[in-house]
């Protein structure tokens, strides 16, 4: 016992052991105790132990039941706190003063078990790639727990958080059973005390956020590097069948886009690709509707009211979505300002119609609340799985390319792929060009044709027509919108999305305006900012409006002038208007001058 160790971190000193009463009190301790602790014996081995482990150490003395090593830190000789794992050795309570045999392992001091540690992490990290196990570790230093997850050979962090929020949030969010609440408390403070070894089985749904109740092997190990960081590491091992994929992808931050909180591009693209191939896998024929939206004219929005703003839409764009969305489908953020969702649990085209409808009418109205300058418009393409195809590289082009039309025909609306109206939209089939340059495809005897046959649908339903044929015109001449003025030239009809409050007639009460009509009442303005010197009313209207350029005719009807109609297109949208349309809008103006 006269003999001290002069070095703590020497390969022998790996465990001492000492005898104490249920005072505490020292009673004994062989030469690598005393090594470890130093000459100066104390009073009561408490004195050595670290506040915070005190009360588990003392419960653990007191309490014969606990045969289990604990953990605790305890000052040794150089006034530092080491990791000691203390063990019972023996017990002895027969005499008339308790004796208690106990084994302290220093936990912090072999590097070459350290290594193996080290190994066993790097194994557990390859082995990960293949089961479907996740990984945990804890930072004492940090006191933070991160689980990671492996996907496609990726690790991805699934949670990072202090072991302290951790615990308190999964308890609070009810993902533990109420009756292993407690085992999952004491898996918490083993990690948190360093236990050397542990294994723990808990009920829980913290896999799958909530989802479904698992149950978990969580398995520990306390492990120390070169520096005499301690940490624990170890394996979560479901023990009945997989995790839900999707669900646990959601949770995971990496999979997040920062600024939203969606999926983020790689994420939800894995994630809908990941769903078609299981319903093709499993034979599954319920629809599914693939989703991309697009926000109009975002970057005059950042240039009107400030990139602040254009960043608030996105935002109240995302949750909105993802709220919407919820549980029946993936929602997630592929651009800037682009957006992809699957939605998995809509019926029929119907209901989606009622989805996207609620969007955009709710931020229409949230935004207008933001700014009221403001209006709120997406534009949206749709294709529908098994109907259109039953991979997801051909859905995404679908609804890309019907994206593409939606803004072609002048925004905010969706465009739902129908392979009647828009034809092969994947092999460049004719439909796609005709749906932006269609006038410039269609023979000039097609359009008589057409005009030809609205003249029918006229004579035959009356005014109740009108609106069919309005709509019919604008898809087949590419026309954004059409303004009808009464012969006060108030505004009676708007057919397509304009923007702005209302469509003010004032401009066309200008008789200099007027003059702009030629000897047929026709009036071509390519580009509406060009008459913004002249006819500052005017221009004040198209702005207001977006009108990019108009083609406005005079309805006459035996010598009278029954009001004007405008074919508008918005944005940046210049229309140049032939000859041979002019001319086939000149007769629809003619024909709808018969009924008006
Ligand atoms: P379109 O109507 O045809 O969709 O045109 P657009 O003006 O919306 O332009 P487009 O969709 O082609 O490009 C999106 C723009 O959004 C590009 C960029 O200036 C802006 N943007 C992208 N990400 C962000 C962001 O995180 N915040 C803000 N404020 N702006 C962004
Ligand atoms: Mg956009």
């Amino acid at each position: 016992m006269t003999q001290v160790s002069t070095s703590l971190i020497d390969k022998d000193i790996v465990e001492a052991s000492c005898v104490i009463d249920d005072k505490y009190s020292i009673t004994m301790g062989d030469e690598r105790f005393y090594g470890m602790i130093g000459k100066e014996l104390p009073n009561s081995l408490l004195t050595l132990i670290y506040s915070d482990d005190k009360e588990i150490f003392c419960n653990f003395i007191l309490d014969i039941q606990i045969n289990n090593p604990i953990v605790i830190r305890v000052k040794v000789k150089n006034g530092t706190y080491r990791w000691m794992l203390a063990q019972k050795l023996n017990v002895n309570c027969e005499k008339e003063h308790t004796e208690i045999n106990l084994m302290f392992h220093d936990i912090v001091i072999q590097n070459s078990k350290f290594k193996s540690y080290y190994d066993n992490i790097r194994k557990y990290r390859t082995f990960m790639n293949y089961v479907q196990d996740k990984f945990f570790e804890y930072e004492f230093s940090i006191g933070v727990i991160t689980i990671y997850m492996y996907i496609n050979g990726r690790c991805e962090v699934f949670e990072k958080d202090s072991l302290d929020e951790w615990e308190k949030r999964i308890l609070r969010l009810g993902f533990v059973e109420a009756a292993d609440v407690d085992m999952f408390r004491r898996l918490c403070s083993n990690i948190r005390d360093g236990v050397d070894v542990f294994g723990i089985n808990v009920h829980t749904s913290l896999m799958s956020k909530g989802f479904r109740m698992d149950t978990l092997n969580f398995r520990g190990e306390t492990i120390v590097n070169a520096t005499g960081k301690v940490m624990v590491a170890g394996l979560i091992t479901e023990m009945n069948g997989r995790y839900d994929l999707k669900s646990i992808m959601i949770g995971n931050d990496a999979n997040k886009d920062s600024a939203t909180g969606l999926l983020n591009k790689r994420a939800v693209t894995d994630d809908i690709h990941d769903t078609i191939q299981n319903a093709n896998t499993n034979k599954d024929s319920k629809k599914m509707f693939l989703i991309i939206i697009d926000i109009d004219n975002f970057k005059s929005v950042n240039d009107t009211y400030g990139h602040r703003f254009g960043d608030e839409v996105i935002a109240d764009f995302a949750s909105e979505l993802r709220r919407t969305v919820g549980e029946r489908g993936i929602a997630g953020r592929i651009g800037g300002d682009e957006f992809m969702c699957l939605l998995t649990d809509y019926n029929s085209v119907e209901e989606v119609r009622v989805f996207l409808t609620a969007i955009r009418s709710k931020l229409r109205i949230e935004l207008a609340k933001k700014n009221p300058e403001y209006t709120f418009t997406v534009s949206i393409g749709i294709s529908t799985y098994p109907d259109n195809a039953t991979d997801y590289d051909t859905l995404f082009k679908l609804a890309d390319r019907c994206l593409y039309i939606a803004k072609e025909k002048g925004k905010d609306r969706f465009i739902i792929y129908t392979p009647e109206i828009h034809g092969d939209l994947i092999n460049g089939d004719t439909k796609l060009k005709n749906l932006h340059i269609c006038s410039n495809f269609m023979k000039p005897i097609d359009k008589l044709e057409m005009i030809a046959s609205f003249n029918d649908k006229l004579l035959q339903e009356g005014r109740a027509a009108l609106d069919d044929v309005f709509e019919d015109i604008m898809n087949q001449m590419d026309i954004h919108g059409i303004l009808l003025f009464d012969k006060n030239k108030n505004c009676d009809k708007i057919f397509g999305h304009y923007k702005g409050a209302d469509i003010d007639g004032a401009f066309l009460k200008d008789d200099k305006y007027m003059k702009l009509f030629d000897e047929h009442g026709v009036n071509v303005i390519f580009n509406t900012s060009a008459v913004s010197g002249d006819f500052p009313k005017a221009y004040a209207i198209f702005s207001q409006a977006d009108i990019c350029s108009t083609l406005q005719i005079k309805i006459i009807k035996d010598g009278v002038f029954l009001g004007i109609i405008c074919f508008d297109t918005f944005g940046e949208y210049k229309r140049k208007w032939s000859e041979t349309d002019i001319c086939t809008m000149y007769m629809f103006v003619r024909i709808i001058a018969n009924v008006y």
